[in-house]
């Protein structure tokens, strides 16, 4: 029996706007970022630290994550920390330093932008740019990542609902971006053993509802580094595009999220596992 599409999606209590809308699209949506494609047959993992530190700390932990596996180097310059006395990153100094050794590395990179300030700077310099979780309802900046031209890496906002999410989305599809990535991180809920909960009924919502490639970060979505293969390999049988994660090459040094890190040898018996889970349901890790 055919399924009523938009009845389906009511149902589930949820309006999916016209343009991140699947039904509008006859095929899902691919993006490409640094020549990585998201959103076709392969799995795609990106590896890094939480913050660019220094020098040392990002060109090892982009060469290890490299050679264990991943196609995309993650690293944030400029950091949403939640009090103004820790780390705020090295700002455009770190978006250089990730420019340098992403390309001696020959590993293409993602980075936050927070303000529309940033946007023309980062766009310049980085393959994807990221919106993160506490800025999934700054509007001016989804607006003007819209006018970037580069594919975004939109991350749900810790107390969004799917439809808050999509509508996110939406104000990016709207200024005429369609290379946008939705990455489930975790929500907040009453449980405090995780960080967040990790929402990965997201996963197949999100992918019924839109036509855009979906991801997860299993690293702010546990805050433990213990939990994050685990869930990674859940998040891939679940059907996720990729996956985003937190490493470093001295968890314990990490001046940010070290304690949601994975350590180099960590991320390399993930891959492994991963390869097989992906294998499982027909798919490759890239
Ligand atoms: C991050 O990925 O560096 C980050 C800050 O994550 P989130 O926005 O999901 O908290
Ligand atoms: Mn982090």
């Amino acid at each position: 029996m055919a399924t009523d599409f938009y009845n389906d999606s009511l149902s589930a209590g949820c309006s999916i706007p016209p343009l991140v809308n699947r039904k509008t699209k006859s095929y899902p949506t691919k993006v490409t970022a640094g020549g990585i494609t998201f959103g076709g047959s392969e799995v795609v993992i990106i590896a890094g630290p939480c913050a660019v530190e220094n020098h040392e700390q990002l060109s090892e932990t982009a060469r290890m994550v490299k050679a264990g596996g991943a196609s995309m180097l993650r690293g944030g310059a400029f950091k949403p920390r939640s009090s103004p006395y820790n780390f705020q990153g090295l700002g455009q100094e770190g978006i250089l330093m990730l420019r340098e050794i992403s390309r001696a590395t020959g590993i293409p990179f993602v980075t936050e932008v927070m303000d529309t300030r940033q946007v023309e700077f980062v766009a310049e310099n980085a393959d994807m740019l990221q919106v993160g979780s506490r800025n999934m309802q700054n509007y001016p900046l989804l607006k003007e990542v819209g006018l970037s031209h580069k594919p975004i890496l939109l991350k749900r906002g810790m107390m969004a609902t799917i439809e808050e999410f999509l509508l996110a989305a939406e104000y990016i599809l709207s200024q005429g971006n369609d290379q946008i990535i939705l990455c489930e991180r975790g929500i907040r809920t009453f449980e405090p053993t995780t960080r967040n909960t990790l929402d990965l009924s997201a996963v197949p919502m999100l992918k019924h509802m839109s036509h855009l490639p979906v991801i997860v970060d299993p690293s702010h979505g546990t805050g433990h580094s213990w939990m994050v293969p685990t869930m990674a390999r859940a998040a891939v049988a679940a059907g996720a595009d990729g996956l985003i994660m937190e490493v470093h090459y001295k968890p314990d040094e990490a001046l940010c999220d070290g304690y949601q890190s994975l350590d180099p040898d960590d991320f390399s018996q993930l891959m492994t596992s991963l390869r097989k889970v992906a294998a499982a349901i027909g798919r490759e890790v890239m």
